[in-house]
């Protein structure tokens, strides 16, 4: 059993600590909406409920804290004010999807203070945050990383260890861009296709089993656009803020990158025309309107 500090219960961290709590560690949680953690809680005996406001003894006694929280400022905020209370040795493992070069800089900080971070982006989605399965890359301290395994596996199946810290994210956020460009790319289709008299249906079924098959013919097609559902737990905000990421990434290391600037641009306009609560898979009907 492991002492586990957890912050962010939202659509993937909820599964998330729940199964570290099966697992049988000890934890204690943290999140902006005090309903969220204090549901959590109810629902998970001997869960503690951090302050919140940094008092000195939330993490003290924690060996690892787990951050899954929306992006790189919120990051920042809220794992920065901890250097001084977690312990020397503590290992931070930040598996939100965030930008690579402020996750170093965070890293550094901490580092400062005795405390290691390591990167450890997930994908996979809800369903896989709920069966135990994502896919984990890590970037950071092997050392490290060796000691929070463990944890991870209760976690994921596929668990790789990608280069330094910050590598998690940078390879997440270009995972992200392409599963982006491959979701535009089918919408595109499915739009023309019908257009010219052909069911969606059978476009996706025929695209499944030819070369241009993807993640979203085979597990968002079918499942949250053409019945309209459009649930799938992955927002549209949180995908544009992934793909841009990339772009930026592309810029920083000299390489243009054309069509990760075309997908950026049309997911953040989707974005912002869709509103907050949007599912990335409406960019369906996004195209659609285009
Ligand atoms: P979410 O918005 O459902 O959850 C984020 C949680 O963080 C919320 O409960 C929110 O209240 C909490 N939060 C926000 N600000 C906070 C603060 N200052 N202090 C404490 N808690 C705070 O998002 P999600 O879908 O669970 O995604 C979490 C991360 O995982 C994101 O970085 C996302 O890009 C990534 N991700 C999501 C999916 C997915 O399918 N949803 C898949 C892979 C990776």
């Amino acid at each position: 059993m492991t002492q586990i500090g957890f912050i962010g219960l939202g659509m993937m961290g909820t599964p998330m600590a729940h199964l570290l709590h099966a697992a049988g560690h000890a934890l204690v949680v943290q999140d902006a909406r005090p309903e969220a953690a204090a549901l959590f809680a109810e629902a998970h005996p001997g869960t503690r409920i951090a302050s919140g406001a940094g008092a000195p003894d939330d993490y003290a006694a924690c060996d690892v804290l787990i951050t899954m929280l929306p992006n790189s400022d919120i990051v920042d905020a809220v794992v920065g004010p901890l250097a001084s209370q977690l312990k020397r040795g503590a290992v931070v493992v930040e598996m939100s999807s965030a930008d690579p070069n402020r996750t170093r800089a965070l890293a550094e900080r901490l580092a400062a203070s005795g405390i290691t971070l390591i990167d450890a982006p997930v994908s996979g989605g809800v369903k896989k945050a709920v069966a135990g399965t994502l896919a984990i890359m890590v970037g950071g301290d092997v050392p490290a990383f060796e000691r929070v395994r463990p944890v991870l596996e209760t976690l994921g199946k596929a668990i790789t260890h990608v280069g330094p810290v910050g590598a998690g994210h940078a390879l997440k956020a270009l995972n992200n861009y392409v599963s982006a460009a491959a979701l535009i790319a089918t919408a595109e289709a499915i739009h023309v296709g019908e257009a010219f008299g052909i069911a969606p249906a059978t476009i996706v079924d025929v695209i499944q089993a030819s070369t241009g098959r993807n993640n979203t013919t085979e597990n968002k097609a079918h499942q949250f656009m053409l019945n309209g559902a459009f649930n799938s737990g992955f927002s549209l905000a949180l995908q544009a803020k992934d793909v841009g990421i990339a772009a930026s990434l592309g810029r920083a290391m000299g390489l243009p990158m054309a069509l990760a600037q075309d997908v950026y641009a049309m997911t953040a306009e989707a974005s912002e025309s869709l509103g907050a609560g949007a599912d990335h898979t409406e960019l369906y009907r996004f195209v659609g309107k285009a």
